[in-house]
């Protein structure tokens, strides 16, 4: 026979927490409360099974349930020494709902259930009070009403009224026995109008009512939505509780309160919650009344804690606060009602909390020794500590919205609003704040993205060139603010009626999507403290190392700052966006021949060189993984007509063949066209400039600080061994070449980007002629699923929608085929050359679920964005530690 019903309380405790997924969270916690000796209400529990057999039979109950919930219930009454239907001590019980996860949209909690014309006169006997007796039948009434019966709350409240009126009374507290004996008659007959019966008198009928209530929940819209956007199967089902009622609404010695055990906002060890003398059920948060503070210390002149007015309740609450947290070792967010004098637990859970609370409790309780270290670690999500790592407004500022988009790039920045990338650079040259607004951006406004403080976009996604690059460099951005209509020839924007002009201040917070119109005061990041502290445990217990995606020195400060180990990719076509050099990489690409080329190279040597310092001398001692270049070159070249006469003005050429080279270099598909080490195949001196500005660069930094940079040069694209072997021996006769002439060495190693299927599949014969591969998973992304993303906008949230991409692939690496793929090429890999060094430095490296993948897989080191380091820190120590649990469900 199939146990479908599950007792607590009095006694008789047949479940546990961990019986969760058969009792509902509620249903479990309340067993353990009770099984752990704090003063639990007895009553019982019916599974999610009876939910999922009732709907898998056409709703109908198992055969057996009604004995079963017979005998409970015999049970409850023996416990309470009352009995259900007695006129003279009638046991009332609660009908509550519980699902596994604490779900909104579930059917609201009917109290006093088993209350009648006859039950209510035992009530009011037995606690001496008409009015209290009244009272709770009509709450009864009205609970039952509306959430069994369906009947609009509004013809409730019309009744009172109604009865407020003729009795001159304007609060509820006014009411007298009477007075609430006549809202009880009045809710029979509006209730026998609404639905053509009277309201059900006998107990049975209202607990099976409100048991059917609970279940048929289940698939309302409300639940349904809920469900659906959460990722809560169907099968799961919700469990139905059922328990005595307490009364914390029978004089001034009772009361109802919530708490938490800490602050859930800061994670402080103070007791945090409010109460209600005199209250009942859900008063507390329904805003009738002013709840109070529980704790002296937390009260304001003028509030009654609970600390002053029921001190010995309140000792008793703080001896179960204790035992909850030493035996849950977790913030608990409890629920529970005084009942003259005497304490009685009606609910606990794991409470939410912020990221700052739960940094701090997690580091808190390990010192304790409530939790070790790797369960502190466990404690925090890796993803919402980007939260944490870049300026926030202060909740408390006033603020004017001016419009939303998605939150593209997570932290808040002030400045004044300009249009184009020229224009941010230069303001911001001279120490002004600039908010950049754009249309959408592309990779010539990068010098402007870098020199703003942050970016709003009016038009693109989550993936847009904005966004991606914007979370690269740590830039808040909000993208595809629709609402805003930018104007590049007024020098203007436009929300409605609403008009900015270029310099007016503006506000955005990355994190909401939100853009505001002036400056909001805002609070810095720490990165010392528990944050510190949680770090150094993180950093103790895992096995991947961590590396930056850095190619300027600010990023690169930012990203040693943030703990990184090395940098895993400097984009070297960064530094040729650089106005003062882009002249020099376009009189390279317009030079008929390599000697144009070789002299226009010659002007960016200096150039680069500098730039390699400066990353060597913050990196000295650390490897600097530097990608030689990447793009096709049309992608240096202006596009407007405009643009480009200028720039054929300042190369001493003409329109005409600015145009045409233009064309030439023009692909139907740039992302598979000639870029890469394509490049380097086919313009040799390109690499060979790079690769002796790098180790030019290296011997300075190792001569001026001691401590050499270790190079690893990486090319990029490689689909063949040939490739790498031809583009690998030009670097090395640079390096030869370098070290002859300043007669000194240093060490180097040149590798490859695995970003192609066929560099997977062939990476046995790769690994021949390289000393590390980094997987490029953005591009073997695209590659290996045949998109674009820069197209992928028009589909993607189609694929997500109808579940056949469970998350955006750029976002998590696709395991079962982009990882596939990186799986294949390190076990070829290896095989050819055991121990070779191999890591990530896609976007994904900041993702926790890739990085649980990179673990699993063995790479060496995951890269991401500076910003993004703590976040690839933890998830790395998680993923060391194994299967994290939850601890805020
Ligand atoms: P929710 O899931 O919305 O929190 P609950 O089932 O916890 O709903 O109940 C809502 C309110 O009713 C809570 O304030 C709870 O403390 C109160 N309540 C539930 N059961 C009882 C009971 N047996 N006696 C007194 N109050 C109760
Ligand atoms: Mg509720
Ligand atoms: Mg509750």
């Amino acid at each position: 026979m199939t146990k479908w019903v599950y007792s607590f309380g009095g006694g008789h405790d047949e479940g546990r927490a961990d019986m969760r997924d058969l009792l509902g969270g509620k249903g479990a916690n309340l067993a353990e409360m009770a099984s752990i000796g704090l003063p639990v209400p007895p009553g019982f529990t019916i599974t999610t099974e009876v939910c999922t057999t009732f709907y898998a039979n056409d709703r109908n109950y198992p055969v057996d349930l009604e004995a079963q919930v017979q005998q409970a219930l015999r049970r409850v009454e023996q416990a309470s020494g009352r009995r259900f239907g007695d006129p003279d001590r009638p046991l009332l019980v609660s009908v509550r709902s519980g699902a596994r996860v604490s779900m909104p949209g579930m059917m609201d909690t009917v109290l006093n259930l088993g209350l009648n014309d006859s039950t209510v006169e035992g009530l009011a006997r037995d606690a001496d009070d008409d009015r209290f007796a009244y009272d709770s039948y009509r709450r009864f009434i009205q609970m039952y009403g509306s959430v069994v019966l369906g009947i609009d709350h509004r013809r409730f409240e019309e009744i009172i009224e109604q009865v407020k009126l003729e009795t001159n009374a304007f609060e509820d507290t006014a009411l007298s026995a009477q007075d609430w004996r006549r809202v009880v008659d009045g809710y029979k007959e509006m209730i026998d109008r609404e639905i053509g019966n009277p309201f059900p008198q006998r107990p049975e009928d209202q607990l099976w009512g409100a048991i059917g209530a609970v279940f048929g929940s289940w698939m309302n819209p409300r639940a349904v939505t809920y469900r659906r956007l959460h990722d809560i199967p169907v099968e799961w089902g919700t469990a139905v509780n059922v328990q005595a009622m307490v009364f914390g609404n029978m004089g001034d010695d009772c009361a109802t309160g919530v708490c938490f055990t800490r602050d859930p906002s800061t994670g402080e060890n103070v007791f945090y919650g409010e109460y209600l003398v005199n209250a009942q059920g859900e008063d507390v948060v329904a805003g009738i009344r002013t709840p109070q503070p529980l704790s002296k210390a937390r009260a304001t002149p003028g509030e009654t804690p609970m600390e002053s007015v029921m001190p010995a309740a309140y000792a008793e609450l703080l001896e179960v606060r204790r035992k909850l947290e030493q035996h849950y070792r977790d913030m608990q967010d409890i629920e529970f009602t005084i009942q003259k004098n005497k304490l009685f637990m009606l609910q606990t859970r794991n409470g939410k909390r912020t990221v700052a609370a739960s940094l701090r409790m997690a580091v808190d309780m390990a010192r304790d020794g409530l939790i070790d270290r790797p369960e502190a670690i466990r404690r925090v999500n890796p993803a919402a500590l980007d939260q944490l790592l870049h300026p926030t407004l202060d909740p408390r500022a006033h603020r004017t919205i001016l419009a939303k988009g998605l939150p593209a790039s997570p932290g808040a920045a002030s400045g004044a609003a300009v249009f184009n990338a020229d224009e941010a650079e230069s303001r911001a040259a001279k120490g002004e704040a600039v908010v950049l607004v754009r249309i959408e951006t592309s990779p010539e406004d990068i010098h402007g993205m870098h020199a703003a403080r942050g970016i709003i976009t009016t038009r693109g996604g989550m993936t847009s060139h904005a966004a991606v690059v914007a979370r690269g460099m740590g830039r808040p951005c909000v993208a595809g603010a629709g609402g805003i209509t930018v104007d590049y020839n007024d020098q203007t924007l436009r929300v409605g009626s609403r008009t900015l002009q270029a310099g007016n201040i503006i506000t955005l917070d990355g994190a909401t999507g939100e853009v505001f119109v002036g400056s909001i005061p805002m609070i810095e990041p720490a990165m010392s403290g528990d944050f510190g502290t949680l770090m150094q445990w993180a950093d103790e217990s895992r096995r991947l190392r961590v590396r930056a995606n850095a190619e300027t020195p600010l990023d690169a400060e930012t990203a040693r700052k943030f703990g990184a180990e090395g940098i895993g990719l400097c984009r070297t076509e960064h530094m040729f966006f650089d106005p003062e050099r882009i002249g020099a990489v376009r009189q390279m690409i317009m030079a008929n021949d390599e000697a144009g080329r070789r002299a226009a190279l010659e002007r960016l040597l200096p150039h680069q060189r500098d730039d390699f310092i400066s990353l060597f001398r913050i990196m000295a001692g650390m490897p600097v993984t530097i990608r030689l270049l990447d793009p096709p070159l049309h992608e240096f070249l202006p596009h407007a007509d405009a643009e480009l006469a200028e720039v054929a003005e300042a190369l001493g050429t003409d329109t005409e063949s600015m145009r045409r080279r233009a064309a030439e270099l023009a692909e139907a598909n740039p992302m598979l066209g000639h870029r890469g080490c394509r490049l380097g195949i086919t313009f040799p001196e390109i690499y060979e400039m790079q690769a002796r500005a790098i180790f030019e660069g290296a011997l300075m930094v190792a001569k001026e600080t001691g401590t050499a940079p270790i190079p690893e040069i990486m090319i990029p694209l490689v689909g063949m061994k040939k490739e790498l072997e031809i583009t690998r021996s030009q670097v090395e006769n640079v390096a030869r070449q370098v070290f002859d002439k300043l007669g000194r060495t240093i060490d180097y190693t040149i590798g490859t980007m695995i970003e192609l299927p066929r560099a997977s599949l062939t990476a046995d014969a790769i690994a021949e002629v390289a000393d590390f591969f980094s997987f490029g998973t953005n591009d073997l992304t695209q590659t290996t699923f045949g998109l674009s993303r820069d197209d992928a906008g028009k589909f993607l949230p189609q694929y997500a929608e109808k579940g056949i991409l469970p998350k955006d692939p750029f976002v998590s690496i696709d395991i079962d085929g982009v990882g596939a793929m990186i799986r294949i090429a390190v076990e070829k890999g290896r095989q050819a050359k055991p121990g070779m060094k191999m890591g990530i430095c896609g976007e994904h490296g900041g993702d926790p679920a890739s990085i649980v993948f990179c673990e699993q897989i063995g790479l060496d080191y995951v890269s991401c964005s500076p910003y993004r380091v703590p976040v690839a820190r933890l998830a790395a120590a998680q993923a060391a530690l194994g299967t994290a649990e939850d601890g805020t469900a």
